[in-house]
């Protein structure tokens, strides 16, 4: 048994590391959420996600994971028996459909092998064929998880255009807001899905719906049975900086220092440059050892995490035990029918060259450890991108003259 010092590295795709001023914000005296002082803090952490999801309109936020702002996002605009089309790419977007096929939804689901995103093309097609306008949503996951492959949001807004069907865009950003470039005005979502353990640095216990004004329509109409979740009786109290039940007050403290850290230390644009950087170093790593990466679209690698395949015969389960007992390191599973097959090394949120490196050490040693046959030399081929590719100077710093 080896005794672990130092710090935990917590490098699975979610729940990320938080930040010792996050965690610091969080460890407050609980206020009053119908008193004075919360409705400055409502109002600030209400204004701030609008600014994180690039949209004018209105942004609720539950004391939920993520899941429940995937419910959110279906029982608010779609009534029972909907038809609405979800694409195989992976066990997140499996997950949402089951969850939809529960709350009595009808699922048109498209096929694919967990190694690439949703084919706009596909999309196209599907909603041409579709001429009684029978589906009443789309539905993506922006940056599946378990596999590391970024679909292109703003392609499927065209090829929805293209078809000329109304059906609605809901997209799901757990994974990927406040990590990868995500527009929801101008790619035209109508509701968009967050959670608050993976880019935004915070602990679980948060989701978010950012919602379109053809959304907030759909959902006068709309008649799935919700109550919890009813953006309604969200927007009214939200005004004023309140909630209709008592919000997760001590998360909202930290979800205001890490809106802080994003929005107005680092910005938006160099928070996406860190992460494609960092992933770019990761994935030179993973081809120096000579293994193989899971997703097999370069224009859709994820920023926010990269999977990969374990040799054939080798199984990633006793890989990531051996990584953890001998070097305190958390790395992601392969999920469902990727399991033992895969491992995840989660490279967002807060995070920085040295963070990467001992994240990419780990890994290496840990082949080693286990006996995975590999190629040396991947921590030294991340170095070299590091070195070559220098991170950018700060636009805030240079703002403000320093
Ligand atoms: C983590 C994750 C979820 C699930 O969120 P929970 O907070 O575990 O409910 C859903 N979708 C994606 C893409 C995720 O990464």
């Amino acid at each position: 048994m080896v005794l672990h010092t130092g710090r935990h590295f917590l490098q699975i795709p979610g729940p990320t590391n938080v930040p010792d001023r996050v965690l610091r914000a969080i460890d407050h005296p609980t206020i009053d959420h119908r008193g004075p002082e919360f409705a400055d803090l409502g109002r600030a952490v209400l204004a701030g996600m609008q600014r994180v999801f690039r949209t004018e309109g209105p942004v609720v936020i539950y004391p939920a994971s993520g899941t429940g702002a995937w419910e959110a996002a279906l029982v608010n605009t779609l009534s029972p028996g909907d038809k609405v089309l979800m694409f195989e790419t992976g066990h997140f977007a499996s997950l949402w459909r089951k969850l939809a096929e529960r709350l009595g939804l009808d699922p048109v689901f498209v096929p694919g092998d967990w190694r690439r995103g949703v084919d706009p093309a596909a999309i196209e097609a599907r909603l041409r064929a579709d001429a009684g306008q029978e589906i009443k949503a789309v539905c993506v996951v922006h940056n599946e998880t378990s596999t590391g492959v970024t679909s292109r949001v703003p392609e499927v807004r065209k090829a929805i255009d293209a078809a000329g069907h109304p059906a609605l865009l809901l997209v799901d950003t757990i994974s990927s807001l406040g990590s990868i470039d995500y527009r929801h005005d101008a790619w035209g979502v109508d509701v968009t899905v967050a959670g608050s353990q993976k880019g935004l640095m915070l602990p679980p216990g948060l989701s978010f719906n950012a919602i379109s004004a053809k959304a907030l329509e759909a959902s006068k109409t709309a008649r799935l049975p919700r109550s919890y979740w009813a953006w309604d009786e969200m927007l009214g109290p939200n005004a004023t900086g309140f909630f209709p039940y008592t919000p997760a007050t001590n998360l909202l403290f930290g979800l205001r220092e890490a809106l802080t850290m994003l929005l107005e230390e680092e910005g938006l644009e160099a928070v996406f440059a860190r992460h494609a950087r960092h992933a770019e170093a990761t994935r030179r790593a993973v081809r120096a050892w000579g293994l193989e990466l899971l997703c097999q679209e370069p224009r859709e690698y994820s920023a926010a995490l990269t999977a990969v395949v374990m040799p054939e015969g080798q199984d990633a389960d006793a890989f990531r035990k051996t990584v953890l007992e001998r070097f305190d390191m958390s790395l992601g599973a392969g999920l469902s029918k990727l399991a033992g097959r895969v491992f995840r090394i989660g490279h967002l949120g807060a995070f920085n060259d040295l963070t990467l490196m001992g994240t990419l050490a780990g890994v290496e040693m840990g082949l080693v450890a286990a006996g995975v046959p590999h190629r040396a030399g991947g921590v030294q081929a991340a170095l070299d991108h590091l070195a070559a590719e220098p991170q950018a100077d700060s636009p805030k710093l240079a703002a403000a003259g320093e």
